[in-house]
Order: C-alpha cells, then structure tokens, then sequence
C-alpha cells in the first residue's frame, strides 16, 4: 500500500518552526522516565528536522491531567531524557501557548530543539477547542505528527492544527508504524495469521469482524477464550465470562465455518484456584473444573499455536495468552512472543500490537528479533478495526 500522505521528507524544514506532536507519554517515576522506548522511536524524525536546519517545537501529552496544570504530569524530565537520547540540548518552557512561549520559540535558531509542557494541562485540547489551537499553530509555519500512539483521538495537536497549519506531514515513526501495519492489512503475503488475546471479547470484536475476511487463521487465547467456550457449551468453571457476548462468539465461529479462515481455539488451559494462587494445573479446554479458572493456555495449545504459525508469511499479534504480568501465568504469552522471534528469523513479517503484547515482547528478550512493535497500543487496535484515524486523516495528500 502506497503511502499517500505527505511525510517529513517531502517538506521545507529550513528555517521554519516545525510543530512536531511526538508521543512522550512515557512512564515516569520519581521524575525519572523508566521505559524510553517512544523517545528512542521518535528521534529519527527530531533529528531530520535540526539536521535539516529546521527549529523542533515538540509537544505531547503526558498522563492523564484533568485538564490544568498538574506537577506529577509535567513533561520537563521527559526533556532532560530525551536531550541526553539526542546528544543535544532540549529546552524547555512550562506552558505550551501563550505570549512567553511564543517568544521563546521565535527566540529559536536554526536546529535548535525546544519542548512545551503537557498538551493536557489546557483542557481545549481534548476538546479540540478552535482557540486553543489556533493558539498552538502561532508556534509554527510547518506541522510534523510522529504520535501514532494518539493519532485515535482528534484533539487539537493532532486532528486541529493540520487544519490550520499546512503543509502537515507524517514523521518517520507515524509513517513506519501506517506502513507496517498498513500492508499487512491491505495486501499480506499468505498465510495471514492474526493471534488474539487478551481479557475481553468485547475489546476485540471490531478487529475480529474487521480481520476474518483477510486472514487465513485466527488463533485465539487469553480470556476471551472462555466465552467461545461457553458458546460451545464446554464447562469454564470461574474462568472470565462475558455473558452477554456468547451469542456473538457462537455466531464468530459459525461464520468461521463457512468461511475461509480457520478459528483455532485452545486446546487445553493452564488454571488455577485463584489469580493470587502459584498452584496450577492443566485441564482439557472442554472440563475446566468448578472452583477454577483459566489462567493461560496450556502446553498442548502452546504446540498447537506454533504449528499454525509455521508457516506463516505475515503475522499480527495483539493481546496476551494468558494473565502474564503473573510469572506461573505467563508461558503462553512468553512462549508466543519466542515464537514471533523464531518465525521473522523465518522470513515472516511479525507486527506487535502495542500494549500488552508489546511489553511481554520487551520483557521476553525477544523484541529486536521481530519485524515491528507498533509504540501505539489503541491507535493499532483501531487501524486493526479498519477505522480511519483523525490524526492520519488530517495530514497533507500528496
Ligand atoms: P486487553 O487489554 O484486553 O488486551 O487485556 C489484557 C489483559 O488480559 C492482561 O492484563 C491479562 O492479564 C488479561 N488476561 C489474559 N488472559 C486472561 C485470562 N485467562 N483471565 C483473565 N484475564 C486475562
């Protein structure tokens, strides 16, 4: 799928102010940032804006401020972090409009790099509140967005000032992550394999709906499982039930049956007594014994998994196996993310949605060996869904 948006590489970055929205919602504690990865994945497009002459106003938010200013948001050790990441001072103002940080931003020069505070602390971003981003756009003459991992939601800095501000281009990490995820959905190499998990059926629906139609297998596991067991009449025991979605798992695997993509349930499941409890055992995916839930997929399903994404070509995987942030719940998941690692080295295109997925990636060792972890959690879910995203849509056509 051509990309048919304009990117940073087909603006005029010299001399001009670039708004560039950047995805710093990272974790921070005790105002140090303890997981930098959407710093490290947005330099490449920070740097082409200084290399290129340009002055980088980066903005982002941070959290969940309700609105005005909130000190455990501020984004300025994010700045710190992200000037050491760029070799590279980043300054640092503690509003993100207004007459003084206009003048701080004109006051740039060329390749110079300057941060706002939190977007969030103004409650006209959310709301996409035209006087706040007409605000915004006094900061620039160009607009860059590399925040995929917000490019869901139509807020001020990201759907409000393309309207305003034109050129808008997409940065490196926004077009990589559209690119990924955007061949892999509209013209994969077969066998197309989509692995879901996760707590919920209805968090997934969307993407199921949206997914069956493309992929050749559908391979299913983490909670959701227990109500297309249920829609089997197999028993669940205490397993995670949404009772009012098993109808619609029933129909999910009714359609499968006439359709050309192959719905593969669990074959067994890891339980236990309780998700506190260290003590589990294996049970047939139809007997799960009253008193127990499915905690994980079992070792049966484990095999079963990897054999179906052997031969896989093009890979999506969203959602855990299993409650893997529980060490004696986390083989499935873990063995998953082992799996990706094994079928890229293969020659299988492997995209990881974030969240979740992305984090068990991470802490599985494994994360440089797949082809790509989106760094948007919500955004890929909705690209999975097939929904156009705001802050995609707003950008310049070529
Ligand atoms: P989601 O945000 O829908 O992708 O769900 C992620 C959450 O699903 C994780 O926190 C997991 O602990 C949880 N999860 C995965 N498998 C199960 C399960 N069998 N029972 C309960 N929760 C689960």
């Amino acid at each position: 799928m051509a990309f048919d948006k304009l990117t940073i590489d087909d603006i005029e970055l010299k001399g001009k102010r670039v708004f560039c929205r950047v995805d710093f919602n990272v974790p921070v504690e005790n105002g140090q940032v303890t997981d930098d990865t959407r710093l490290r994945a947005t330099l490449p497009t920070v740097k082409k804006i200084i290399e290129s002459g340009g002055k980088a106003v980066l903005a982002s938010h941070l959290g969940r401020p309700k609105g005005e200013p909130d000190p455990a948001f501020s984004l300025k050790p994010v700045a710190a972090e992200f000037g050491k990441l760029l070799g590279k001072e980043v300054k640092f103002v503690d509003d993100c409009v207004g007459g003084k940080i206009k003048e701080a931003v004109d006051s740039l020069s060329d390749g110079e790099c300057i941060l706002l505070e939190n977007l969030r602390f103004h409650d006209g971003e959310k709301k996409n509140d035209p006087d706040f981003v007409k605000q915004l756009a006094e900061l620039a003459d160009v607009y860059v967005n590399d925040a995929f991992g917000t490019a869901h939601r139509a807020h001020a800095s990201t759907a409000g000032i393309p309207g305003i501000i034109q050129p808008a281009a997409a940065g490196y990490l926004m077009q990589k992550e559209l690119e990924y995820l955007g061949k892999a959905v509209a013209d994969p190499k077969h066998p197309f394999v989509a692995v879901l998990g996760g707590a919920k059926i209805s968090g997934k629906i969307d993407v199921i709906n949206n997914l069956m139609p493309k992929v050749d297998r559908l391979l299913i596991g983490g909670g959701m499982t227990y109500t297309f067991f249920k829609a089997q009449g197999y028993k669940i025991g205490n397993s995670l039930l949404e009772e009012d979605r098993i109808e619609m798992a029933g129909e999910i695997l009714e359609k499968a049956k006439s359709s050309d993509c192959e719905v593969v349930l669990p074959v067994d499941s890891l339980i236990a007594e309780n998700l506190d409890s260290t003590e589990t055992k294996t049970a047939l995916a139809e007997e799960i014994p009253d008193g127990w839930l499915g905690v994980d997929i079992g070792p049966d399903s484990i095999k079963l998994f990897e054999t179906k994404l052997a031969d896989a070509k093009t890979v999506v995987w969203n959602g855990p196996m299993g409650v893997f942030e529980k060490k004696p719940f986390s083989e499935g998941t873990f063995k998953m993310a082992a799996t990706m690692a094994d079928i890229t080295q293969r020659g299988a295109i492997t995209i990881i949605g974030g969240g979740d997925s992305a984090s068990a990636m991470k802490k599985s060792g494994y994360a440089d060996r797949v082809s790509h972890i989106s760094t948007g959690g919500g955004a890929s879910l909705e690209f999975l869904e097939g929904k156009e995203l705001p802050g995609v849509v707003a950008l310049t056509d070529k």
